[in-house]
């Protein structure tokens, strides 16, 4: 019960149960395209999507293979133009040198690397690294240490604020590493936000805190807690699907 409990106050990142997908492949105009298909219960009609991770097919439990290959043949060229599309968007290896942007709070900053003693200066669209060890790895090591300080003030920051106008206290805020979480609330009244949420413009990040503050005191998605966001964030139903759609977009690793 526990864990179930512990799931439920959680807002996952979009992504799927491993248990829940199976990894299929079909020959689509001349290319094998691998896809993962998604079977359940409540769902009446086979659909389609694509993101980062490729072509995901959901679908009834009931539907044969083939229904499924005809679906997915009947929409080719719409499969092929898209994870051509999203081919174009993966993420750039990051190399950790100068010039490279980085997002933080959703503004773009240029990476700019000199030799000096060590200490790390946002001014303006620049983040400045003095470092006498230039090295890729030592860089990353700083920046991303840098990253998860400015996240556990910034957000510190917006529970405090948040936490007054709703009335709501956790007993502790904790930086998480989870690569499938932005955020969790604890029956024990601690929250953990993912430190990666710094990447994100700020009203995103709003929304995550005032979701896991609401949790606080309703422990589940009910209409009572929705009601509660929407206290604090009206347009939550827009930022939770700009979260789910474009923030893939300011992750760096
Ligand atoms: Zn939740």
């Amino acid at each position: 019960m526990q864990s179930l409990l512990h799931n439920q106050l959680e807002l996952p990142f979009p992504t799927l149960s491993p248990a829940a997908v199976i990894p299929a492949a079909l020959v689509l105009d001349g290319q094998l395209i691998s896809y993962v298909l998604h079977r359940s219960r409540g769902r009446r009609r086979i659909g389609l999507s694509i993101d980062e991770r490729g072509l995901r097919v959901g679908a009834p439990l009931s539907a044969s293979k083939s229904a499924i290959e005809v679906v997915l043949i009947a929409h080719t060229r719409w499969i092929l133009d898209h994870l051509a599309q999203w081919k174009d968007k993966k993420k750039v290896q990051r190399s950790w040198v100068s010039g490279e942007n980085l997002m933080v709070l959703g503004r773009s900053l240029e990476l700019i690397i000199t030799e000096g003693p060590q200490r790390i200066l946002q001014c303006d669209h620049q983040l400045q690294v003095h470092t006498p060890h230039a090295t890729p790895e030592h860089i990353a090591t700083l920046v991303l240490g840098w990253l998860r300080q400015l996240a556990l003030s910034d957000f510190a920051q917006r529970v405090d604020h948040y936490g007054q106008k709703m009335q709501l206290n956790p007993t502790d805020i904790h930086l998480s590493n989870a690569r499938s979480r932005w955020g969790s609330c604890h029956a024990s009244g601690r929250i953990q936000l993912n430190w990666r949420l710094i990447h994100l413009p700020t009203r995103l990040i709003d929304y995550v805190v005032v979701h896991e503050l609401a949790h606080l005191r309703e422990m589940n998605h009910s209409p009572a807690f929705w009601a509660r966001v929407a206290t604090q964030i009206p347009d939550f139903l827009a930022r939770r699907r700009e979260i789910r759609r474009d923030a893939h977009r300011f992750l760096i690793d």
